[in-house]
């Protein structure tokens, strides 16, 4: 007889996956899928092997072909971040953070962030990341105006600090911090400037956010499986080989050994099907985090950013202090299967966390799925039946269901040609 946990985790898997991938509207701001290809060649025995070391100065035997498929992953990758130099063996955004900063400083010196209010992400502060590696967080004064860095403010603090380098990006992230202003006033103190691009890295490759590189960042963290949507992994990228090269001799052993080289050839296909329609892409994102901004105002919700126009980004935060909640809120969406997330917004304070008065939302997945505007006005009507009206959940997610049902397909991608694709399955 099999084991019964053995019938109950196969159930729970397709429960799950039927449910995020055919049920709901994700619009967690974080998250993606990958197209069908990206992910045909993610299931193969690359999943199993080890490659430590860099392309053709491995420590394991085996790897020839492995060698081969990250040597070309770096240079599509380089291509489309139009970088000199990329690293793509970091497993995640914040192990990317993590090389970059422990390069950058030792522990005991200090580094500026951006203010938490304008969306520093946990991994940049002394609770993260940036405080395990032993670097002092100075934060950047906040320009509540325009919920971004302050400028003058942060030129007085980076002449006084001199810090070893300055974190930019973000993770509630509606408008571009200040990065060409930040660059040069880090480098006139000899600090370098990093921008954390993790959630906004597809938006960069698709041309509709400025590239940090271009405006004198030294690095770009990402990660690849928000905007970007690749398996989950992460990368830098730097045009400066005096800075990449400790990073890139150090990642490993520092910070991993094994990099789960199934990510490669997925990071690959993304990055090819992102020259071809990235740009339709991630305008249609944009345009579409636009619309649902005002569409939820139109439908007498509190929508963050007003007198910037809600958004630039893939984002949308909403005020929802008058509608019981973030936490509540998130909780009633998720019953009619439209799944969000709760979140800090910036005049909160920080004890706010689990119950905060703001929802983050993301139309990234959605837009991948063929949505566009007019879908958009729909599920802000939705947001409004449950949330304003106290409509019936069940009600609500019949209609989400129904809605769902005709965006089954992702786009912006390849054919997935059967026969070229070496699944597990496929192979045999
Ligand atoms: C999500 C995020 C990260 C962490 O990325 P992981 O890939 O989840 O490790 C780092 N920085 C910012 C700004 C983020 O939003």
């Amino acid at each position: 007889m099999l084991p019964k946990e053995l019938e109950r985790i196969i159930q729970l898997t397709k429960t799950h996956h039927k449910w995020r991938r055919t049920e709901s509207l994700n619009l967690i701001a974080s998250e993606n899928v990958m197209s069908p290809l990206a992910e045909a060649v993610y299931g193969t025995d690359l999943m199993s092997r080890y490659a430590e070391g860099r392309p053709y100065k491995r420590y394991y035997q085996g790897t020839k072909y492995v060698d081969e498929i990250e040597t070309l992953t770096m240079e599509l990758m380089n291509r489309i971040t139009s970088s000199k130099y990329c690293d793509v063996r970091p497993i995640s955004g914040t192990i990317a953070n993590a090389a970059v900063f422990r390069v950058l400083a030792q522990p005991g010196d200090e580094a500026t962030i951006a203010p938490v209010q304008a969306g520093a992400h946990v991994s940049h502060t002394k609770f993260g990341t940036l405080g395990a590696l032993g670097i002092k967080q100075v934060e950047l004064p906040y320009d509540r105006e325009r919920m971004n860095v302050d400028v003058d403010g942060a030129r007085k603090v980076i002449e006084r600090v001199r810090p070893k380098f300055a974190v930019l990006g973000g993770s509630l992230y509606l408008f571009p911090h200040p990065t060409r202003e930040i660059a040069e006033i880090a480098h006139s103190v000899g600090a370098r400037l990093v921008y954390d691009a993790a959630h906004v890295y597809g938006l960069i490759v698709g041309g509709v956010w400025r590239n940090p590189l271009e405006e004198g960042a030294d690095f770009i963290t990402a990660s690849t499986h928000k905007t970007f949507p690749g398996p989950q992994g992460g990368a830098i990228f730097t045009n400066d080989e005096s800075a990449y090269k400790p990073v890139s001799h150090n990642i490993f052993p520092w910070f991993l050994s094994n990099h789960h080289l199934h990510r490669l050839p997925s990071t690959a296909v993304t990055a090819l099907e992102m020259m071809e329609f990235g740009g339709e892409y991630a305008s249609q994102v944009v345009k579409n985090a636009k619309a649902l901004a005002s569409a939820l105002v139109a439908q007498g919700f509190k929508v963050v950013g007003e007198n910037q126009g809600y958004t630039t980004s893939h984002q949308v935060a909403v005020d929802v202090s008058k509608q019981g909640g973030g936490a509540k809120c998130a909780k009633v969406l998720e019953e009619a299967n439209i799944i969000v997330n709760k979140n800090l917004l910036p005049d909160d304070p920080p004890e706010r966390v689990s119950d905060p008065s703001g929802l983050r939302l993301g139309v990234q997945e959605m837009t991948r799925y063929g949505m566009n505007e007019s879908d958009m006005q729909e599920i802000a009507v939705l947001f409004r039946k449950l949330l304003i009206d106290g409509q019936d959940v069940s009600d609500i997610r019949r209609k989400v269901l129904e809605m769902r049902s005709s965006f089954q397909t992702v786009k912006y991608t390849f054919p997935l040609e059967k026969d070229i694709v070496p699944t597990i399955l496929a192979l045999g």
